[in-house]
């Protein structure tokens, strides 16, 4: 049901050049981050760990989490996944580092919001190439598979 094609080539209206040069664009830096993942390893000094599991698909991730304090220190992931899951994983490692449960809990909202098609207007960096997601509601949980892992994370950082 979900191979490692990108859906954004799919059958329907044209949608204008502008619409489609932005898509080849953004689908080229998914296939670069499902080439080359950032911070993709284990992390032995880890704070949290969670493991995300989406059937529909097949894809498969542990992420991890050190936390100081409020702040992430480091964020990983591994696991197998359409280019989708894969690449959604390796931004939201780039994205989350650093930022404060608070900022990363925001951040993952707007990501929320903006692959199910109800963009928030917050700046999510390279995540915006994942917009496209929104008009394709299978691949939304590839999408969103590594960002509620983090949230798991957080939230139990909590205690
Ligand atoms: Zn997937």
């Amino acid at each position: 049901m979900c191979s490692s094609d990108l859906p954004f080539h799919a059958p329907g209206p044209a949608v204008g050049a502008v619409s489609t040069e932005l898509d080849e664009l953004y689908q080229s830096i998914i296939l670069d981050h499902n080439r080359r993942p950032k911070n993709f390893r284990d992390m032995p000094d880890a704070t949290a760990k969670a493991d995300g599991l989406n059937p529909l698909c097949g894809d498969q991730l542990t992420v991890w989490l050190r936390m100081d304090g409020d702040q992430v220190t480091d964020v990983s992931f591994r696991g197998q996944g359409c280019a989708i899951s894969k690449a959604s994983a390796s931004m939201m490692t780039q994205v989350v580092k650093g930022k404060s449960r608070a900022e990363a809990e925001r951040l993952f909202d707007d990501v929320h919001a903006l692959v199910t098609g109800h963009p928030t207007g917050g700046d999510v960096g390279p995540l915006k190439a994942l917009s496209g997601v929104s008009k394709f509601p299978l691949r939304v949980k590839c999408a969103s598979l590594a960002w509620h892992a983090m949230k798991t994370e957080i939230g139990r950082a909590h205690v």
